[in-house]
């Protein structure tokens, strides 16, 4: 089929998430065909260079042939099985193990599904029910930030703190909280406001919030380490450390959901670890398998687990899909594999470095507000002006013009609102890092010429 066929095909039949459908179908989709290491190819033969990893999850790039083989060896031994009939198989058993060894100490057991969002319901109703066990059903409300991104089931929307996720869908859900200022100290740090300050200003927000809604009530706090969709920020210094100090005061759990931060990303094997602070709770997904195989995992602590595991009551949760064998065998090599190329460790170090060298030194350009990152993560805030922050008006729109210009010279960065991120594979060279941001440097200049004309 042409190019041209394609896009009718999907014109006439697919619905794409996150999408404006009439402007998608007046230009059709960019039909993508290939992909190997850090690079995608299109129906048209285009290479481009993959800065997100498809949605922040490829840690190693595409077209490892060890994640294939993996897939094909599982599919021809036991190509589904599942776990609900006191059954387990051998992928399933030994991926639990080996994520147990990478999360903090103590968070030892794991519940699969299919997707970040998937885990964050699961996670969510293990909490309801640890508080049940415990004789405290009163204990349901869930405490998240604004701007969060935490998925798009009716759960995980109502977890997120985006009002265009929400209010359509009488959305968030009874019991389901918000908390502002969002920990971002460039855009909400007062003037003359340290970021120590600033971060102690955010976390005693949280503690207003848990004493307004009753912590009798109130059974967790979620928070991304990093937080990623709603425009990659970073926690200002100390912010973690007083978090958990509210959480364990007011008998919180505390949540990190780990979907993007998780497998590497940080530099660490999770973003708890490179911020320096325990969950009683992760959320995983995405890097987890690369992508390769739709995959997600919550981990729990000894004490939440006691709860559960000593519990007379069947747990009624679960998915058909909850530790699929061909799934958890790519996951395992997967994680393995990251282990092995000393992504989190030795090499990860290296490259991360040199990325964020390179991101660092974008800070010149006329267009750019402010670079952020940790590890493989970048953020970059498109301005019109450097000393006051002023962005160009709409907002969005300089992030659109930059997107375009981006794809159009063959490098792929996502947009949101004016912030645009950063999220290679782990895998990515120096040399790649170095291809990848002259072509970001390319695509600022064609923006910035575009928007001062
Ligand atoms: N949580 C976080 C922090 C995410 O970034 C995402 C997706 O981007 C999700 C949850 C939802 O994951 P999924 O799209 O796999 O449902």
């Amino acid at each position: 089929a042409t190019t041209k066929d394609l896009q009718n095909i999907d014109n006439a039949h697919h619905l794409h998430p996150f999408t404006v459908h009439h402007e998608l179908r007046e230009t059709g989709p960019r039909v993508i065909t290939r992909g190997e290491g850090v690079y995608l190819w299109d129906s048209e033969g285009n290479r481009i260079i993959d800065g997100m990893a498809g949605l922040w999850c490829v840690q190693l790039g595409y077209g490892e042939q060890e994640l294939v083989d993996a897939a094909a060896d599982a599919l021809k031994t036991l190509s589904y099985y599942n776990t609900f009939f006191q059954t387990t198989t051998p992928h399933a058993a030994r991926l639990a193990q080996l994520i147990a060894e990478k999360t903090p100490d103590g968070l030892d057991q794991i519940m699969f599904g299919s997707s970040g969002s998937e885990s964050n319901d699961t996670a969510i109703k293990l909490i309801w029910y640890y508080w049940n066990l415990k004789g405290k059903p009163e204990k349901k409300t869930i405490i998240s930030r604004e701007r969060a991104y935490h998925g798009s089931t009716v759960a995980g929307a109502s977890l997120s703190g985006l009002p265009f996720m929400q209010g359509i869908f009488d959305l968030p859900l009874p019991r389901f909280h918000h908390v502002g200022p969002t920990p971002h100290y460039y855009e909400y740090g007062n003037p003359g406001e340290t970021e120590k300050e600033f971060a102690l200003r955010c976390a005693k927000a949280v503690e207003d919030k848990i004493l307004e809604l009753g912590p009798e009530n109130v059974a967790a706090f979620v928070g991304e380490p990093v937080m990623g969709a709603g425009g990659l920020m970073l926690p200002p210094e100390g912010y973690w450390q007083e978090i958990e100090k509210i959480c364990k005061k007011y008998d919180v759990l505390l949540w990190s959901d780990e979907v993007i931060c998780g497998f590497g990303r940080t530099g660490e094997w999770f973003g708890c670890q490179a911020y320096g602070y325990t969950p009683d709770i992760m959320t995983m997904a995405k890097g987890i398998s690369s992508g390769y195989q739709p995959l997600s995992a919550v981990a729990i602590n000894r004490e939440m687990a006691d709860a559960i595991v000593n519990a007379d009551s069947e747990m009624a949760h679960g998915y058909t899909y909850s530790g699929h064998p061909v799934v958890c065998a790519v996951a395992l090599r997967n994680i393995e594999m990251i282990e092995e190329l000393g992504l989190v460790g030795a090499r990860g170090e290296e490259i991360s470095a040199y990325f964020q060298k390179k991101l660092a030194a974008l800070d010149d350009h006329p267009l750019v507000g402010q670079t952020r990152g940790i590890g493989l993560l970048g953020g970059i805030e498109l301005v019109k002006d450097k000393s006051t922050k002023e962005r160009y008006q709409p907002e969005g729109e300089a992030g659109l013009i930059c997107r375009r210009h981006c794809f159009e010279n063959g490098v792929i960065m996502r947009a949101v609102g004016d912030t645009m991120f950063l999220c290679p594979p782990l895998v990515i060279s120096k040399d790649e890092i170095d291809e990848l941001f002259d072509l970001v440097r390319k695509s600022l200049d064609l923006s910035h010429k575009e928007l001062s004309a």
